[in-house]
C-alpha cells in the first residue's frame, strides 16, 4: 500500500556492481506500481572493474532475485569458491585455508574445535583443516553443490562464487531493466541541495538536465559525489590498523583448471589474490605505499603471475575505513561510497547485500523518520567493524618480522573489541559473537589457528567426554571427509556440466547438479 508519504522516485547514482545490486533489488521489491527506480552512470568514468570473490551469503541475494544459479555462472563465467587459502600469513612458508564451512560435528553440545583442541594436548593431531568438508574438497580441487537430503560431512559444504565483476554488473544491469529500472547514460557535474531541509534535490548532468528523487541511493564508488562531496558526511580512517592503501590488478591466462577457491598469498609489504574464473584468472597486489613502491607493487605482481598478462595493469587507491553515516539525509551510501574495508575476505560485495537487505527492513517513506536512518546506521557500523576486526586479525597475528611493515603490523595496538576476543581465545580457546556478527566460528578458528595463535588451555566441560571416543570420533570424521570427497566431481567438470557441456554423470541423490 503506498500513500502520500511513499517514496516516488527513488534515484541511484552510479552503475557499478553495487548501483546494479541495488537495482536489481529494487526492482523486485519496490515493484508497487508507484515507486519508481532511475539509475544514471557515467561509461566515460567506467567503473573499478574489481570485486571478483565473494562469500556465500550472495547465494541467498541471488535466492531473493528469483535467479538461476546454473545460468548466472554461465552469464559472469563464474566457478565457485570454499573459502580461501592464506599462504606466507603467520609465516613465511606457512599456509592454511579458511573454509566456509564449519569443522567436524559437536559432541554432547561441545564445539568440534575444543574437541581438536584437547586431543592436540594428547598427541601429534594433523591440521584442523582435514575436519573441514571444503577444505578437503578445495585440496583435492572438488566441488559438488550439497542438496537438501545431504548428510554430513556432504552438508557441511558452503560455497560462493568467483566471477567476472564486469559480466556480473551486465547480468544484474539486464535483470533490473526488464524489470523496469530506467537507466541515463551521463555524468552528473552538480549536485543541488534543498535550501529548507539540507537533503539533496537534484543531480545534474553535462547536458544540463536535471533529475529530481525523493531517495538518493550513492554507488558513485571512492568519490561518494552525494555522500561526501556533497553532504560532507565525513570519513573514519582505518589506516591505522589496516595500512595497505593501495592496490594493482592484472588479469593472466589460467595455466590450471580453476581451483574451487581463492588464494591470498603475502609478501613483505602487501599481498596478492588469486581468483580462479572460467577464462581467466584475476590477479592484484595490494599493498601499503609507506612501505613499497608502485613500481616494485607492480613488479611483484607480474614476477608473480601463473599465466601471461591479459591487460596492462592496473593502480587503484584507497583509505580503509567507513563513511561515517552509511544514511545521511536523504542519502543512502552504498559500495565503495560507503567504506571499504580491503579485499582479503572478499567483503565488499556482501557489505553492499547487507545494506540493500537493511534498507528493504527499513525503506523510509518522505518523512525520513530519523529511527529507521539510527537503526541503519547503527547494524551497517557494527558490521563495518565486524569485518574491519577479523581482517586486523590475519595482519596482527603473525610472526613475520622480515620486513617493517610485517614489524609494524605485529606490535600494533588493536581495536579493543579484537583485543578480547584474541585473549578469550587464548585462554581456552573460546569465540563469543553476536548474533548478526558475519563470521561464523569456524573463522575465527581458522584464522586463529592458521595464524598461529593456540590457545593455551581448552574448554574445561571437554573433560566431561571420554578421551578414547572423543579420538575415535574424530577419526571417523576425518575419513569421512576423505571419503566423500573422492566421491566429488572435479571443480571444472561440474561447471562444465552445469554448462550443459558434458553430460551429467549418474547422479549422486544428495547433490545438485
Ligand atoms: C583492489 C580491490 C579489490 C577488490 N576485491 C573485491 C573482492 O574480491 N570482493 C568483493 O566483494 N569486493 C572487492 N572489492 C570491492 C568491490 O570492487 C566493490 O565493492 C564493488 O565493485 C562495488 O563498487 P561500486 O559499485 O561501489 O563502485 P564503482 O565500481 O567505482 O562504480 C561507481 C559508479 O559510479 C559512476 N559514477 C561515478 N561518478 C559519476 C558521475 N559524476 N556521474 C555519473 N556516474 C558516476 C561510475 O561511472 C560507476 O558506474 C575490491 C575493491 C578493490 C579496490
Amino acid at each position: 500500500m503506498t500513500n502520500e508519504h511513499s517514496i516516488r522516485q527513488v534515484l541511484i547514482v552510479g552503475g557499478g556492481t553495487a548501483g546494479w545490486m541495488a537495482a536489481a533489488a529494487l526492482s523486485r521489491y519496490l515493484d508497487n506500481g508507484y515507486t519508481k527506480t532511475t539509475i544514471v552512470e557515467s561509461e566515460e568514468i567506467g567503473t573499478i572493474g574489481v570485486g571478483e570473490a565473494t562469500i556465500p551469503p550472495l547465494i541467498n541475494f541471488n535466492g531473493m532475485l528469483g535467479i538461476n544459479e546454473n545460468e548466472f555462472i554461465a552469464a559472469t563465467k563464474g566457478t565457485f569458491k570454499l573459502g580461501i587459502e592464506f599462504v606466507n600469513w603467520g609465516g613465511i612458508g606457512q599456509r592454511y585455508f579458511h573454509p566456509f564451512g564449519g569443522y567436524g560435528q559437536a559432541l554432547q553440545g561441545v564445539h568440534f574445535h575444543e574437541l581438536y583442541l584437547r586431543e592436540r594436548k594428547r598427541r601429534v593431531l594433523q591440521d584442523i583443516s582435514a575436519w573441514s568438508m571444503c577444505s578437503v574438497a578445495a585440496a583435492a580441487g572438488k566441488f559438488a553443490r550439497p542438496g537438501p537430503g545431504a548428510q554430513p560431512p556432504l552438508s557441511q559444504i558452503r560455497y560462493a562464487f568467483q566471477f567476472d565483476a564486469g559480466l556480473y554488473a551486465a547480468y544484474l544491469r539486464g535483470y533490473a531493466e526488464r524489470n523496469g529500472v530506467e537507466r541515463i547514460e551521463g555524468k552528473i557535474v552538480d549536485v543541488k541541495l534543498d535550501g529548507e531541509s539540507g537533503n539533496v534535490a537534484e543531480v545534474v548532468l553535462t547536458d544540463g538536465r536535471a533529475i529530481q528523487a525523493d531517495l538518493f541511493i550513492d554507488c558513485s564508488g571512492f568519490r561518494g559525489l552525494l555522500t561526501e562531496q556533497a553532504l560532507e558526511t565525513g570519513y573514519e580512517d582505518w589506516s591505522q590498523w589496516l595500512p595497505c592503501d593501495r592496490a594493482v590488478a592484472v588479469p593472466c591466462a589460467h595455466a590450471t583448471a580453476p581451483e574451487p577457491y581463492t588464494r591470498a598469498t603475502a609478501y613483505a609489504s602487501g599481498w596478492q589474490w588469486r581468483i580462479p574464473l572460467q577464462h581467466r584468472m584475476g590477479n592484484g597486489f595490494v599493498y601499503s605505499s609507506a612501505h613499497i613502491s608502485d613500481d616494485d607493487a607492480r613488479e611483484t605482481l607480474l614476477s608473480n603471475l601463473e599465466g601471461g598478462p591479459l591487460a596492462d595493469p592496473r593502480h587503484l587507491s584507497f583509505t580503509t575505513g567507513r563513511r561515517k553515516l552509511a544514511w545521511n539525509r536523504n542519502v543512502i551510501a552504498m559500495g565503495l561510497s560507503s567504506g571499504f574495508v580491503e579485499p582479503l575476505e572478499s567483503t565488499s560485495i556482501h557489505l553492499v547485500q547487507s545494506g540493500i537487505s537493511k534498507l528493504l527492513a527499513l525503506f523510509p517513506d518522505r518523512r525520513f523518520n530519523p529511527a529507521e536512518r539510527d537503526e541503519y546506521n547503527r547494524q551497517m557500523q557494527a558490521l563495518f567493524e565486524d569485518v574491519r576486526d577479523f581482517i586486523i586479525l590475519h595482519y596482527h597475528a603473525t610472526k613475520r618480522d622480515d620486513s617493517e611493515f610485517w614489524n609494524y603490523c605485529r606490535t600494533m595496538t588493536v581495536p579493543d573489541s579484537l583485543t578480547r576476543k584474541m585473549e578469550l581465545w587464548r585462554a581456552k580457546g573460546r569465540v563469543f559473537r553476536d548474533d548478526a556478527e558475519l563470521f561464523a566460528t569456524a573463522s575465527w578458528v581458522a584464522v586463529m589457528l592458521g595464524q598461529g595463535v593456540v590457545p593455551e588451555d581448552y574448554e574445561p566441560i571437554v573433560d566431561a567426554l571420554d578421551e578414547n571416543k572423543v579420538a575415535s570420533a574424530l577419526e571417523e570424521m576425518r575419513e569421512a571427509n576423505l571419503r566423500t570427497a573422492e566421491r566429488l566431481p572435479f571443480h571444472a567438470e561440474f561447471i562444465a556440466q552445469i554448462l550443459g557441456q558434458r553430460p551429467a554423470e549418474p547422479e549422486l541423490p544428495e547433490f545438485v547438479l
